[in-house]
């Protein structure tokens, strides 16, 4: 028997709160699958790919040259089927790749990629993936195989998403590869203000859910770099114009039928629980660590919205 690394053997209350709001769990590795998956969360808000690529230490385009497609392919469905086993029945959403140039000039094959002022203002995210049908479509070949192979309870996300133009164009090469949209579940992630002001129109082009990625959304609203240790203290996920964004989008999601979630690090947050719940929030999404404190907030205010209703 091997020991468990300290953190991963905090203690936890045995009784997993029922609430109305559903409480996943983000995974950015498969290795820790298991472990997210006996948090009993609801499912997985969010799967991030770039490290099942990263850790090829190639580029996908490198990975394939000196590989082949398949192999590509199969290492991602690797990876999700890792996740997506543990967790079945329960949905796992797994975002599409994200990473931005100067993650990917690390690897074997990376000169190739543009050298950018500003990579998190570039070419990353579902741009990249609608600049790259070819590229991408390995990604969707992927999701079409684990459809094949009955992981029903897979849904894709689309990071960095602007607009409605941006939906209409993935899901026309998800169809392209074969995945029939209305069949499958699949939404966009809510990272800069200009999707937040979109969601309307991507409602329209067939979305089922919207996941608030507020680290980007922070950052890209107020303008300051996720990373620049100068501006940290202004990176403030509860300022009232990301919360104003939100609940638009809430809002208008509700009116469509369309499923709101979060997944950025500020669903830790008691105070982004409290308001999210508030206005009517589908699920939370938080780290494997902070899922039970998640439960136990939600279910809090949950109990305190019932109260105030009735009073
Ligand atoms: C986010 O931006 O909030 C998010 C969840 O995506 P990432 O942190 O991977 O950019
Ligand atoms: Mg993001």
């Amino acid at each position: 028997e091997e020991t468990e690394p300290v953190e991963e053997v905090r203690p936890q209350s045995p009784v997993k709160p029922m609430t109305a709001t559903e409480v996943k769990v983000n995974v950015s590795i498969p290795e820790a699958a298991e472990r997210a998956a006996a948090t009993g969360a609801d499912g997985v808000g969010l799967l991030r790919t770039e490290h099942m690529i990263l850790s090829l230490n190639q580029t996908p385009e490198k990975f394939i040259e000196e590989h082949s497609v398949d192999a590509y392919i199969k290492e991602l469905i690797q990876g999700i089927r890792t996740v997506a086993d543990e967790f079945y029945p329960r949905p796992v959403r797994v975002r599409t790749l994200d990473a931005p140039t100067d993650e990917f000039r690390q690897l074997e094959g990376g000169e190739d990629e543009p050298e950018e002022h500003n990579p998190m203002l570039g070419y990353r995210g579902i741009r990249r993936s609608l600049d790259r049908p070819d590229v991408f479509a390995h990604e969707l070949e992927a999701f079409r195989r684990l459809y094949e192979m009955g992981y029903d309870n897979v849904e894709i996300m689309l990071p960095l998403v602007n607009d409605a133009e941006d939906v209409y164009r993935a899901k026309e090469l998800m169809k392209d590869a074969g995945i029939d949209p209305d069949k499958r579940k699949w939404g966009a992630m809510i990272e800069t203000p200009a999707a937040a002001l979109s969601v309307e129109g991507m409602a329209e082009a067939g979305i089922d859910f919207a996941s608030f990625g507020t680290n980007d959304l922070t950052q890209y609203t107020l303008a300051v770099d996720r990373n620049n240790e100068n501006v940290a203290d202004r990176f403030d996920e509860l300022h009232p114009a990301i919360l104003r964004l939100i609940g638009t989008v809430i809002e208008t999601c509700r009116e469509h039928d369309v499923d709101t979630s979060i997944c950025g690090q500020a669903g830790s947050k008691p105070e982004m629980v409290q308001f999210l719940v508030d206005e009517g929030v589908s699920s939370i999404s938080a780290n494997i660590d902070a899922v039970r404190d998640v439960q136990h907030e939600v279910k809090r205010t949950e109990q305190k919205l019932l109260l105030d209703s009735v009073r």
